[in-house]
């Protein structure tokens, strides 16, 4: 089981620091793994905090080229370089908000695998597209093309986050959760062969202490991106120990 929290672009420095350490202690007894993905002004200084701890540090994003002229944006090896495991790619906010494209997902996967970086691969349908009635093929279809390129999964996390359930106070229900899961592990079977089944699987979409036990009880459901609730260390500790 895995429990990665993402912070977005939440918390001053201060309180990135503050976070960092009460995550480390309330999850010191955790036998889920666990992550932070805080703001990337603040990677280094919460790398410095969980240092040495069972938390893992992750970031919200990355470009997918070694360095050079893109203003802006920040390479696979400068995350590794501080200290990164995780890496969410493709999160439906960047989608929506930033424009994108499956295909420039699919190269920020591959650009954290060549660095032996673990990406979040995110993938989820928006409320219309699950009213339509034809979600999972949807998604395992987006996931697909946020693949494209990628000839083995290594270290590879899929994320499935309808988009109606983020920031909303909605769930997917563990039924939902469990179906998306179902399919999304049988495409990446397809994919990757034997290497599929091993690929992690998280659900994120308004996990709180209280519904995390019955999603994490899903056959199918390894653990959970979790925004909103991980800003509060009591909170997210309760979910990484509803993790087991
Ligand atoms: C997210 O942004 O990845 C997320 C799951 O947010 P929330 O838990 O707040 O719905």
């Amino acid at each position: 089981m895995l429990v990665l929290g993402n912070w977005k672009m939440n918390t001053g420095l201060a309180e990135a620091v503050r976070l960092a350490s009460d995550v480390v202690h309330a999850t010191a007894d955790a036998r889920a793994d666990v992550g932070v993905c805080p703001p990337s002004v603040w990677l280094d200084a919460v790398a410095e905090r969980v240092r040495g701890s069972r938390v893992g540090l992750g970031a919200q994003n990355v470009y997918p080229e070694a360095s050079g002229a893109f203003t802006g944006e920040v390479s696979p090896g400068m995350l590794a370089e501080i200290g990164c495991r995780y890496v969410l790619c493709g999160h439906s906010e960047r989608r929506a908000i930033l424009g994108e494209s499956s295909a420039l997902v699919a190269r920020k996967v591959a650009a954290c695998l060549a660095a032996s970086l673990t990406p979040v691969l995110c993938v989820g349908e928006t409320l219309e597209e699950r009213d339509g009635g034809q979600a999972e093929t949807i998604v395992a279809d987006q996931m697909t093309a946020s693949l494209d390129g990628v000839d083995a999964p290594g270290s590879l996390v899929v994320a499935y986050e309808p988009v109606w359930a983020i920031g909303t106070g909605r769930t997917a229900s563990p039924e939902q959760a469990q179906a998306m899961h179902a399919a999304l592990r049988s495409r990446l079977t397809e994919c990757f062969g034997t290497d599929g089944p091993a690929i992690q699987l998280l659900y994120g979409g308004s996990v709180k202490p209280d519904n995390a036990a019955e999603l994490f009880g899903q056959p199918d459901i390894d653990g959970a991106l979790v925004g909103g609730a991980s800003l509060d260390a009591a909170g997210f500790a309760a979910i990484v120990a509803a993790a087991g």
